[in-house]
């Protein structure tokens, strides 16, 4: 047992005090994990769109001040009251949505949208007991999305924390936790092109590009990317995409041409851009019969999906998917095992490092549309 079980720590944690201001490196307590809960000491964590979406505020509900950050790798360093399947020690990535392992949803094969852990934004508390782990001076700090990585220690619960192979890379397996899979998952476990299909990928950003990924290690022949920003094109070739098509450069919707180039349409395509157009091109263009879209990207609360009916008679079919489908604490073991067998190479996503002090960089790099992924390393 750690001489720090059961009592207060004070760390570093990158702090949002309010909406797009810089990030602050401020000493916080991090109280010690309850009922169901593990406080996990983070080696490395990553920058991800959402981060930044819920540090803008626009369009999300603000909770300031908060500890953003939930693309992250670190170890368990205590474990709370009936945490079983935890203990000090552990190799584990925190996950914002969870797994139970008792609802409705937990139980069937097919679904994961715990009933209890499912993905809250608005959410700045433990579940627990409704309060925050975090302080300065006595003043409660809120969490985001259950993970608050930004900090060299955060308490999560036990149904958001997938234990993994020690021996893996945790600077290298954070971004299984988020971005990767997100994209992957869509790919391989929804859509599942099968050896030698044609795949479409709309949107090559970080998620697009682990769904051009899924395709390639499926085996797909053609791998088509579809993005309106023609710089993301040379970087896509990277990650298996044989095939680009910018929208803007013709004069007839997307779906038409694509239907063109594929003698009617791809076998599947996934749509990675939140982008409500992308969403309903990527489902005309797929092949009438068997073709099968797997919807990703966020939309905007208002945006409305509108196709005529008969694509849908055609046997044309829509889905979307959450978190690529995975059941966090069941799953991911597995897709790192992918990783430590080779089968997945999580490196070219991986632009950019800096070290925890530096964390606001990591948002000039996003920002500027420069990086994919960009590594922070708590230890200097
Ligand atoms: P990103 O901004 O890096 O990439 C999106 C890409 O889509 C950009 O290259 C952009 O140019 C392109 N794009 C935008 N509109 C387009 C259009 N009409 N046609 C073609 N391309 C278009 O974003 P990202 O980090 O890769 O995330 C992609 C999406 O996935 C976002 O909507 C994000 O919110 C979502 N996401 C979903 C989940 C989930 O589980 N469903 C989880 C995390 C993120
Ligand atoms: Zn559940």
């Amino acid at each position: 047992m750690s001489s720090t079980t059961g009592q207060v720590i004070r760390c570093r944690a990158a702090v949002a005090w309010e909406a797009g201001k810089p990030l602050v490196m401020e000493e916080v307590e991090v109280a010690p994990p309850q009922k169901m809960e593990v406080r996990i000491k983070i080696l490395y964590t990553s920058l991800c769109h959402t981060d930044v979406y819920f540090w803008e505020a626009k369009g999300q509900n603000p909770v300031f001040p908060r500890i953003l950050g939930h693309e992250a790798g670190g170890i368990v360093e205590s474990v709370g009251e009936e945490v079983t399947d935890l203990a000090p020690g552990d190799h584990v990535l925190p996950v914002f949505t969870g797994e139970c392992k008792q609802c409705r949803h937990c139980k069937s094969e097919e679904s994961n949208m715990c009933d209890l852990l499912r993905i809250n934004t608005d959410r700045g508390v433990m579940i627990h007991d409704q309060k925050s782990r975090f302080s300065i001076n006595g003043k409660p700090i809120f969490h985001f999305l259950g993970t608050s990585t930004f900090s060299e220690y955060t308490v999560v619960h036990v149904g958001c924390v997938a234990k993994i192979n020690p021996l893996a890379p945790l600077d290298k397996v954070c971004v299984l936790s988020c971005g990767f899979s997100t994209g992957f998952g869509p790919t391989v476990n929804v859509a599942k092109p099968m050896k030698g299909s044609t795949v479409a990928v709309f949107g090559l950003g970080a998620v697009g590009l682990a769904a051009a990924e899924g395709a390639r290690v499926s085996g797909a022949s053609r791998i088509i990317g579809v993005d309106i920003n023609s710089s993301r094109f040379e970087q896509a070739k990277k990650f298996g995409v044989t095939e680009f098509v910018n929208p803007k450069d013709h004069n007839k919707p997307v779906q038409e041409v694509i239907a063109e180039i594929t003698d009617g349409g791809v076998d599947k395509s996934i749509e990675c851009t939140g982008n409500i157009n992308a969403m309903i091109s990527a489902f005309e263009c797929v092949h009438d019969g068997w073709g099968v879209a797997v919807l990703v990207g966020v939309p905007h609360k208002d945006s409305v999906f509108k196709t005529h009916p008969v694509n849908f008679l055609n046997e044309k079919t829509l889905k979307g998917t959450f978190f690529g489908n995975y059941k966090p604490c069941s799953d991911l073991p597995s897709v790192v095992e992918k990783y430590m067998n080779k089968e997945l190479e999580l490196e070219k996503f991986i632009t950019h490092e800096v070290a925890f002090s530096e964390i606001n960089k990591a948002f000039e790099y996003m920002l500027n549309g420069e990086s994919l992924r960009c590594i922070i390393r708590m230890e200097e």
